[in-house]
């Protein structure tokens, strides 16, 4: 029997061949409370490895959410719009040049379910019983703040922007499926200008930061920093290494071009994400 080296072998199974390809942008899916948290992702810190079990929890993320819309397409009287007709790929909103960007998981419109012709947008999530039955109590808002600034941002990016035209989006149609029961959630999420500019503010401060921003708390064990991939860092005083351009100090992010520049040389680099870089690069926590 080699029993645990077939363990071994399906730990990997599911890991990706080639490495995650780390995003050159800053996903408007990784809101987060803590400023720091967010300063890390726009720099693109190393993260804790990821381990394959939560690889499965992301690939049963997306299985359930094309589940969830091929059901929705089986409903009669309902338009469900996966790809944007104008480019034939998902629907994307960005901001800053592309330095922040997110992809949504569907448009729809239904004038005999909605009472209107106005097109939606549409997430669909998943949680476990806990959370599902804290959705159905208190709704997105106060149930998954992320999650909640996600949708705003999304919506925001589709206000006055000439690529959606007059397809401004003001409503979401916001789908949880129950992983323990597959019940079904919705909420209509009204569009909330002001939210969505809180939201969006944090996401540019996080960028343009040249220090390290606050702790958001200094115990390791405070929920918030024990789930928190970044926890070494703060709590372990785990020195931030330098791998990629953007994560100098000296490195401010250009808001038009989406490219990064150089505050002490002029220099300006093209989207540039890993190596690339110069004796006179510094870490943040230098
Ligand atoms: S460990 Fe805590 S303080 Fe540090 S980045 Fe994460 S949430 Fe913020």
């Amino acid at each position: 029997m080699r029993l645990d080296l077939f363990k071994e072998q399906l730990a990997e199974a599911g890991k990706p061949l080639e490495p995650t390809g780390e995003r050159s942008y800053l996903g408007l899916s990784g809101w987060h409370e803590c400023q720091r948290n967010l300063y890390h992702k726009a720099k693109g810190t190393p993260r804790k490895p990821i381990e394959s079990r939560i690889y499965r929890i992301f690939k049963q993320g997306h299985d359930i959410e094309d589940q969830t819309v091929n059901l929705l397409k089986q409903v009669p009287n309902i338009l469900i719009e996966e790809v944007d007709p104008e480019t034939g790929r998902q629907f994307e909103v960005q901001f800053f040049g592309g330095h922040i960007k997110g992809h949504f998981d569907f448009r729809c419109r239904s004038e005999y379910y909605f009472g209107e012709t106005t097109r939606k947008l549409g997430e669909i999530k998943s949680a476990n019983d806990k959370n599902f039955k804290l959705y159905q109590k208190k709704g997105v808002q106060q149930t998954n703040e992320t999650y909640y600034a996600q949708v705003q941002c999304y919506m925001h990016g589709t206000q006055n922007n000439e690529n959606w035209k007059d397809h401004a989006l003001t409503q979401c149609l916001f789908i949880v499926f129950n992983k323990n029961t597959a019940e079904l959630y919705i909420e209509i999420v009204d569009y909330k200008k002001a939210e969505a500019e809180h939201y969006l503010e944090c996401f540019k401060n996080a960028l343009q930061a040249q220090q390290l921003p606050e702790k958001y708390s200094d115990n390791p064990t405070f929920f918030i920093c024990r789930f928190c991939d970044f926890s070494e860092y703060c709590h372990k005083d785990k020195s931030i290494e330098l791998e990629k351009i953007k994560q100098c100090k000296h490195i401010q992010p250009n808001m038009t071009s989406g490219n990064w520049f150089c505050t002490k040389t002029d220099c300006e680099f093209y989207k540039q994400q890993v190596g690339g870089l110069t004796e006179k690069c510094q870490s943040i926590s230098q």
